[in-house]
């Protein structure tokens, strides 16, 4: 959480400062950032990989990518300059440990220049498997010591499943004290994201009405019509249990369900959340057969144009037994949620992108109006579209104007764009100020990472061992299998798709 105060001076090393992570996110965001006056008077971004690059090149690859995907559009030549003077850059291989010493002295060099001990930041933008070793390495250069300036911050995945990630997080605590640790989620920084927080604590309305009485049923999409891409390799030993609901989807249930903190400290925040995860029903072999479906897509057609199966993409094994959808059935057994089913559901090439959550308050106890007078009745629903609308709707029945008593369903809108004219900023700049202020209330602690992959594992071991008979199992441009509109109308609901529909 972020106000106008600026963090002290502070150099970022970017592991990774080549790759596509920081050329379309990292580095707009903090050029933005630059722009909107945020970043501290006194600031460095080394920018490291394993191509050879002067500083001058380097800053050109850095303008080709904020020129292409920043928010903001094309750079000011004049604001450009200005930033791209404290951009520099150092080739080097992540396991040479003799390439940290100078890491080392080009710190002590801005410490120097600025007569102060500037907060350092490594940011692994890497693969997963050098996460290990530039701890190590950072660690044998004796740049970690300073708790209270040095911080890292690592990527997603973190982990492959529970031990890697147990594996990891010894590894980082040998090393890092927990509060240098920033274990990065993006869906995290999302205005929309955020915001749930603020509509459920700084209003008295929903409170009351957010548990098991009012409540019949969360549902949590993030859908996507995008197929691998060049992500093929990286996708096919993951999937979308590892790659979205152990973590981007986990998290936002855990926004919906979590209790009230009593303050907006970052580890009061983060306990309510991780209460959420320790709360959540385990798994048994029982519940992975009947409560969860995966899908692979077959080949076809998407916005009029041929697209390959799962198995036909790049990189990918013909013969792959890799999810690219789930949908499942979570609980949260605690008093407030006993009973109310999580069904969360994600995939690849699938009709619409989105991400929304929609909480289904229950019916009214009794119908007071004859059934001739709804034409389409819908329960109340709560709708929080995260991407690519930026809203949040109440949905009501209303009459509508004429002289017969006709009811239908209407939305109450809070609408970003319409409400605000200021352009939203990306989850990469909240995140990367919050990392500069030193403030981990949007990052995953070790304990969160945990328990997400402890709830996953049964279902992860099960797919894993169990190839599944029916892949590919759903068509390009559809909404998944059919089985997994089958796991949810055996409850007597069915899948919110956008535009949403009020079918029940
Ligand atoms: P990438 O393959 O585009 O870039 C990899 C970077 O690592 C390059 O700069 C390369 O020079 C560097 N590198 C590789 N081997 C090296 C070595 N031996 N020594 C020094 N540098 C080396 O990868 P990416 O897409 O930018 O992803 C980086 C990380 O960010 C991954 O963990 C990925 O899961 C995560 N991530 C990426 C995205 C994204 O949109 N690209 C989104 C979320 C998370």
């Amino acid at each position: 959480m972020n106000t106008q105060i600026k963090s002290d001076p502070t150099v970022f090393v970017i592991f990774g400062g080549t790759g596509d992570l920081n050329m379309r996110k990292l580095a707009p965001a903090l050029y933005n950032l630059y722009l909107d006056g945020w970043m501290p008077k006194q600031f460095s971004i080394i920018g490291t990989g394993r191509t050879k690059y002067t500083d001058e090149q380097y800053r050109q690859t850095l303008l080709d990518g904020i020129n292409q995907f920043s928010r903001s559009g094309k750079a000011d030549p004049v604001k450009w300059k200005a930033f791209s003077e404290s951009v520099y850059y150092q080739s080097s291989d992540v396991k040479d440990h003799e390439s940290y010493k100078e890491f080392g002295t080009r710190i002590e060099k801005h410490a120097a220049d600025w007569k102060t001990k500037p907060n350092v930041i490594y940011y692994m933008a890497v693969s997963p498997n050098f996460f290990p070793i530039i701890a190590s390495n950072l660690s044998k250069a004796k740049l970690t010591q300073d708790t209270k300036r040095v911080r890292v911050v690592i990527e997603k995945p973190f982990g492959h499943d529970l031990e890697s990630a147990k594996e990891l997080n010894q590894l980082l605590a040998n090393i890092f004290d927990e509060c240098q640790i920033y274990r990065i989620d993006h869906y995290l920084g999302k205005e929309t994201v955020q915001n749930i927080m603020a509509f459920r604590f700084a209003n008295s309305l929903f409170e009351p009405l957010w548990n098991r009485n009012y409540i019949e049923h969360v549902q949590i999409s993030v859908t996507e019509q995008l197929g691998m891409g060049e992500r093929g390799d990286y996708y096919d030993g993951s999937g979308a249990l590892r790659d979205m609901i152990q973590n981007h989807l986990l998290q936002l249930l855990c926004l919906v369900a979590m209790e009230t903190p009593i303050n907006w400290e970052s580890d009061e925040v983060r306990n309510r959340k991780v209460e959420v995860l320790r709360a959540m029903r385990p798994f048994t072999a029982d519940d992975v057969r009947n409560s969860t479906v995966r899908g692979q897509y077959a080949k076809g057609w998407m916005e009029g144009k041929e697209v390959p199966g799962y198995r036909e993409e790049a990189k990918v094994d013909p013969q792959s037994n890799t999810e690219t959808f789930a949908a499942i059935k979570f609980f949260v057994d605690n008093w407030r949620w006993q009973g109310v089913p999580f069904y969360l559901r994600t995939g690849k090439r699938l009709h619409q992108s989105a991400s929304v959550i929609t909480i289904q308050f229950r019916d009214v106890p009794h119908k007071v109006f004859p059934s001739e007078t709804s034409e389409s009745w819908a329960q109340n629903r709560l709708i929080i579209s995260i991407q690519p609308e930026m809203s949040i709707r109440l949905q009501v029945q209303a009459k509508r104007p004429g002289l017969d008593m006709i009811l239908n369903p209407v939305d109450m809108v809070f609408d970003y764009k319409g409400t605000y004219s200021n352009q939203t900023p990306e989850a990469y700049e909240t995140l990367l100020l919050d990392t500069m202020m030193g403030d981990q209330t949007l990052f995953m602690r070790g304990d969160q990472v945990e328990s997400a992959w402890e709830l996953v594992m049964p279902i992860l071991n099960t797919w894993q061992n169990k190839k599944s008979l029916s892949f590919p199992n759903y068509s390009a441009d559809s909404w998944g299998p059919e089985s997994a509109e089958a796991l949810i109308a055996r409850d007597g609901f069915h899948w919110f798709t956008l535009p949403l529909t009020s079918k029940k």
